[in-house]
């Protein structure tokens, strides 16, 4: 069972005339399985990327092992969603809630690396999905963080009201605004397509001596329709996560990033295996080769859809 924001725009469009809401909601239809791309020797349909991003829905609210990337940066979220804590001299950064009822578990995570939850002061965010943002109202309202949003993706984090609650937005950032906070500058990359605000991260972290260029990306996964103004949006938003430096990629599912097997690699004088510049565009790859085999199943006149 998928949640209806992880689902076609058919679905969702159905459940929103339905009245239904966002975040309550769970479709039986799953992804298509069809078109079908090989990337860098895998092979992949919509339905099994989407299962490669989520998991089951244990693995969406069950803790993975909260551990340090590098610096000052740390993995707090889910088996498979991503969440990720900023330590600075004053006060912390958090990218993406995850669901509301994952707060307690993202909580748990921060004290577990001994730290206080009550020091996050801004809460940032990949985009504007229920499985990445639904938990900025309670984040907010037990740390007093400021939450900042992309602009393009406010109205539909307006949308994401759970238990009732408006969404916060404190702050509304706009293309390659830097957020700052204690030394640690983050710079805000819009990269549009799968939601209009989708905000893929950059900073510089300190390790060691060394400077490491850090990019967590927002999802390049395409919806199973494409638009003209969708199909834009992409093609652009390829050009610029290709374009950005990049020592550690990271990103908002951690299979997107291998980040199971690569925490499985930590340790005892190793070198850093998220330190992996030569994969910094597998994501990208494995997203634009979907993308171009679903615009031609369009143009084919294939029914996109789940059928
Ligand atoms: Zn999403």
């Amino acid at each position: 069972m998928k949640k209806i924001s992880e689902l076609n725009p058919f679905v969702y469009v159905l459940a929103f005339v339905l009245g239904l809401s966002a975040t309550s909601i769970t479709a039986q239809t799953p992804a298509p399985d069809h078109p079908t791309v090989t990337v860098h020797g895998r092979t992949y349909t919509p339905r099994s990327i989407l299962e490669r991003n989520m998991g089951t829905t244990d693995d969406q609210t069950t803790q993975f092992p909260p551990h340090r990337i590098i610096g000052n940066l740390y993995y707090v979220g889910t088996r498979t969603l991503s969440s990720f804590l900023i330590v600075t001299p004053q006060g912390n950064i958090l990218i993406d809630t995850t669901y509301e009822r994952n707060v307690p578990t993202i909580q748990k995570s921060v004290e577990q690396l001994g730290f206080k939850f009550s020091d996050i002061k801004i809460v940032l965010g990949s985009h504007a999905h229920g499985d990445h943002q639904e938990g900025d109202a309670l984040v907010k309202q037990l740390t007093g963080a400021q939450v900042m949003a992309m602009s393009e993706d406010v109205p539909a984090l307006k949308m994401i009201k759970p238990g009732g609650k408006e969404h916060p937005i404190d702050k509304m950032l706009h293309d390659r605004e830097s957020v700052m906070l204690g030394g640690t500058t983050l710079v805000a990359h819009l990269t549009p397509g799968h939601t209009r605000g989708c905000t893929t991260w950059t900073m510089k972290m300190q390790d060691g001596g060394k400077t490491y260029d850090v990019v967590i990306n927002c999802s390049l996964r395409p919806p199973t329709m494409l638009t003209p103004a969708i199909v834009d949006e992409f093609n652009r938003s390829f050009k610029i996560v290709r374009s950005l430096p990049c020592d550690i990629p990271l990103g908002d599912h951690p299979a997107q990033y291998n980040m199971e097997m690569k925490h499985s690699r930590l340790g005892n004088g190793r070198p850093n295996p998220f330190v992996d510049g030569a994969n910094c565009r597998v994501e990208a790859d494995i997203q634009e080769a979907m993308f171009h085999a679903i615009q031609a199943e369009q143009q084919k006149g294939n029914n996109p859809g789940d059928h």
